[in-house]
């Protein structure tokens, strides 16, 4: 429940600095649950013999998340989006992963990062609400800065900010409204101070999908061109040198219908996800696959200790490790 000095000054365009492979022939998406109910989650049976240490964590040294936000899977194919699925080629995925409910952007995303079910984070609201504080727990932000790694964050929507983790456990967070180009660039060019955790948000896909509907035609131009900024980003890799070390997951906060999101339906809830780097067996995951899941899986590769009450599992399937066993929870 802290309140963050500096989102008083957060203008519209400013910059904020708080501190310091098989291929791919299966890209259309059913939206077919990969788990029994939308609203499942899953508790993990421990798998205590197996460390990130023992597997690949020594090779992975950060970890970049990519947000398209409202991306669902079946656009990836219609827009089309060929970084997306060139990395998706390379690296592991599933067109099936569930995000939370309410699938809304603020309580998606916190649930994303987290690790945790919004009634665990208690995010349930969909504006930036000063006095309500921001999201219980401990978050990957969280883990990560208290190891010593660098955090970065570097957005399209305002109400990100300040919400889903404490802004002290941030080393930069940046806010541009500008559109995908400035914040890939971004991105991109930060890229040279190094990071373990980047989380980068895309935020125009869904803008349109709000105007001109979910699957049109102007949306897809927007997912196209935020297709364009996820390539520079791994150009901005592979300029650094970062590639070879660096694990990028990419993924989507909710999905949507009509004109709207936020429902239980398969169209709202079902995500893409994503994951390429060091170890990442090219495949089409089966598994079932939660938006929790994203925070958990960078935890672990980065051989940080998840909290117990983290519901959220690494997909270690994607490494062609045996996953956790889960067992169904509900997750509202
Ligand atoms: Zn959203």
């Amino acid at each position: 429940m802290k309140k963050n000095p500096i989102i008083s000054i957060l203008t519209a365009s400013v910059l904020i600095v708080l501190a310091c492979q098989s291929p791919l022939t299966t890209a259309t998406a059913t939206l077919t649950p990969a788990t029994s109910t939308a609203s499942a989650t899953q508790t993990e049976t421990p798998a205590p013999t197996l460390t990130a240490s023992a597997t690949l964590a020594p090779i992975i040294k950060r970890v970049l998340i990519v947000s398209f936000d409202g991306l669902r899977p079946d656009a990836i194919a219609a827009a089309p989006m060929p970084s997306l699925e060139q990395l998706m080629q390379g690296g592991a995925y599933s067109l099936r992963a569930q995000t939370t409910y309410p699938s809304l952007t603020l309580p998606a995303h916190t649930s994303m990062l987290t690790g945790e079910c919004p009634y665990k984070h208690k995010v349930t609201w969909n504006d930036y609400i000063p006095e309500n504080g921001i999201a219980l727990g401990t978050d990957l932000f969280d883990l990560a800065y208290a190891a010593g790694l660098r955090t970065v964050m570097i957005v399209g929507k305002l109400k990100l900010a300040e919400v889903i983790t404490a802004p002290e456990s941030l080393s930069l967070f940046e806010f541009h409204p500008e559109g995908e180009s400035v914040i890939a660039a971004r991105a991109a060019d930060e890229m040279r101070n190094g990071f373990g955790v980047m989380f980068v948000h895309f935020p125009t896909p869904d803008l349109q999908g709000h105007e001109f509907g979910w699957m049109s035609e102007e949306q897809f131009a927007s997912l196209r061109e935020a297709d364009g900024a996820l390539g520079v980003l791994l150009a901005g890799l592979n300029l650094n040198g970062l590639r070879e070390t660096t694990l990028v997951i990419v993924t989507a906060d909710h999905g949507g219908h009509d004109t709207t999101h936020g429902t239980d339906s398969l169209e709202d809830m079902t995500i893409p996800w994503v994951i390429s780097g060091p170890g990442v067996i090219s495949q089409e995951l089966s598994i079932p696959i939660h938006t929790m899941d994203t925070a958990a899986t960078a935890a672990f590769m980065l051989n940080l200790v998840r909290p117990a009450e983290w519901d959220g599992l690494p997909v270690l399937q994607a490494f062609g490790l045996p996953s956790p066993v889960r067992g169904p929870l509900v997750c509202r």
